[in-house]
């Protein structure tokens, strides 16, 4: 058994029989032009059948995976009808290039250029290029790839890269998993492969000389493991795990759409947790009642120098947007610690955890904190927001915010731009000195919101990430469960609403106890939004 390793992009199992993808492999320099007007022809022909087949396509993905996914193949429509795009190709054509000739230059030209910006939507469209570029090339010179909606059942198929139309061609009847040597979780070919609920390996190198036809594949999708020649041993556990894996999903479903209400009635929220503005239709997809953070350092990571109002703002009201008058709490920029934005040139410290970290920093640098602090509360027109401060340890830090808050409000109305006047303010427990003057700070806060991540690590003095103090590093420790309580009690005192957005919000052992401490709203990674409300049903 060869066991190798994989991005898991789509969750399941399967064991089934490779199929290693052929493309077609047409000589394009072997092409010989005939006349302009024949060439042209074929050209005209080959997009009439290609706009025919991918209509087709959308058809059976709507059925299947909803408009929002078939939208990917409708893009390659559009480009498709780019004027430029097929005038370019008659030039060529005109200057004494066969027609397939033609496709492959121009699409070259275009794929060259979006592949070479550093931008995962730029190289999306690099990849939707490709898709065009093989579907002409092959409709207009007869040779075909493999037959993907006729492979047989219980198949894996194997391929460089799966195209959308590729993906889209898939028979959920026969294809039971999909490997590929390129992509990633944003890839498209990811993107539907979860839509149609398919198990997914990508990025696994040389996949397609490594695995054979009819190879037996074991796959574990949410893991990225790729099992070859799989065991008897192997296959009788991923049956066990699909099998659980199905179980579990069906039963999450009942729990879609509704509310999140325990045993004897009491109503709580589970929201979801996002970094990147399109994180939201995770949330969405998970049946989210909102979001319940917004890491907005992943808009000043990756780049070379910071978001500018409009940026922001764009990312801010997409998200508001998208919730409707769900609830969206944004929390403002928490850099330090391990998170590190090179271009703010905040010096190597000591003790990072301990030092010039989220709301201190952006203290020290107004304009920056007021560039954020602007867009936020002009997307807060187009929603429910609400800004969350972290690593909150004294009053006067709340107060400060609020000041900053004030000045931008003076700003936006001199600049004549339109915002939201008194955004709710809430702050982050996630310090011992928070919990300590928790009373004190829910007198200046609108809402608070328990940080366990690192709540546990201050309270226990343990690193997150030092494996010879994992012991101490846990939330079920009494000190970390009393900070727990004493910041629940002391919400509830003061009528203000508190939620959890740490990793243990999601903890189905320390949920029961969490809602009998009366905490109103989870906050969790999207896919564990279900199983989390389900949890909760049960208390
Ligand atoms: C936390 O500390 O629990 C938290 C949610 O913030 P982060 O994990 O981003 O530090
Ligand atoms: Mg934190």
């Amino acid at each position: 058994m060869n066991k190798i390793k994989g991005i898991g992009v789509s969750a399941g199992y399967a064991v089934g029989t490779a199929v290693v993808v052929k493309e077609a492999s047409y000589d394009v320099a072997s092409a010989t032009f005939t006349t302009a007007e024949e060439e042209k022809q074929n050209l005209d022909r080959a997009v009439l059948v290609y706009t025919e087949d991918t209509n087709k396509l959308i058809e059976k993905l709507t059925k299947e995976a909803g408009t929002k996914n078939a939208e990917i193949l409708q893009g390659h429509l559009v480009m498709l009808s780019d004027p430029f795009m097929l005038q370019q190709m008659q030039d060529q054509i005109d200057s004494g290039k066969p027609a397939v000739q033609a496709v492959d230059a121009v699409c070259q030209t275009f794929y060259d250029m979006f592949s070479s910006v550093d931008d995962e939507m730029m190289k999306q469209r690099a990849s939707d290029i490709q898709d065009i570029r093989l579907s002409l090339i092959e409709i207009i010179s007869g040779v075909e790839s493999t037959k993907i909606e006729e492979v047989p059942s219980g198949t894996i198929l194997i391929a460089k890269d799966f195209t959308p139309s590729m993906t889209s061609r898939i028979n959920k009847e026969n294809v039971v998993g999909i490997i590929a040597e390129v992509g990633s979780v944003t890839s498209h070919s990811a993107i539907l492969a979860r839509a149609i609920d398919m198990p997914a390996v990508l990025s696994l190198p040389d996949a397609t000389e490594i695995i054979k036809d009819g190879d037996t594949l074991g796959i574990d999708g949410g893991k990225g493991y790729v099992y070859q020649e799989p065991d008897a041993e192997t296959i009788k556990l991923l049956n066990n795990d699909r099998q659980a894996y199905l179980n579990e999903k069906s039963s999450l479903l009942d729990f879609f759409g509704k509310e999140t209400v325990t045993k004897s009635g009491d109503k709580r929220l589970v929201y979801g947790n996002i970094g990147k503005p399109e994180d939201v239709q995770n949330v969405i997809q998970n049946s989210g009642e909102g979001v319940g953070l917004f890491r907005t350092e992943f808009l000043f990571m990756d780049r070379p120098a910071l978001p500018s109002e409009e940026e922001q703002f764009e990312a801010y009201s997409t998200v508001a947007k998208a919730m409707g008058e769900k609830e969206v709490i944004i929390r403002t920029l928490d850099i330090g610690g391990d998170k590190d934005v090179s271009y703010l040139g905040i010096p190597k410290e000591d003790n990072p955890f301990l030092g010039f970290r989220a709301i201190r920093y952006c203290l020290a640098n107004p304009e920056l904190y007021k560039t954020q602090l602007s867009a936020i509360i002009r997307a807060a027109r187009f929603g429910n927001i609400k800004i969350m401060i972290p690593m909150v340890t004294c009053v006067e830090e709340v107060a400060a915010v609020r000041s900053l808050i004030a000045e931008c409000e003076l700003d936006l109305a001199k600049r004549g731009v339109q915002f939201k006047e008194n955004i709710e303010v809430g702050v982050m427990i996630e310090t011992p000195a928070a919990v300590f003057i928790a009373d004190e700070l829910a007198r200046c806060a609108d809402f608070f919101s328990i940080g366990t991540n690192d709540l546990t690590g201050y309270v226990m003095a343990a690193d997150r990430g030092n494996a010879n103090v994992s012991n101490l590093y846990d939330v079920n420790k009494p000190a970390v469960l009393k900070a727990i309580k004493t910041t629940i009690e002391t919400a509830k005192r003061h009528g203000i609403s508190v939620g959890m957005c740490g990793e243990a919000a999601s903890d189905r052992n320390l949920i029961p106890t969490l809602v009998e401490w009366g905490l109103d709203e989870f906050s969790v990674t999207p896919n564990a939004i279900l199983a989390t409300r389900k949890t909760i049903s049960e208390c």
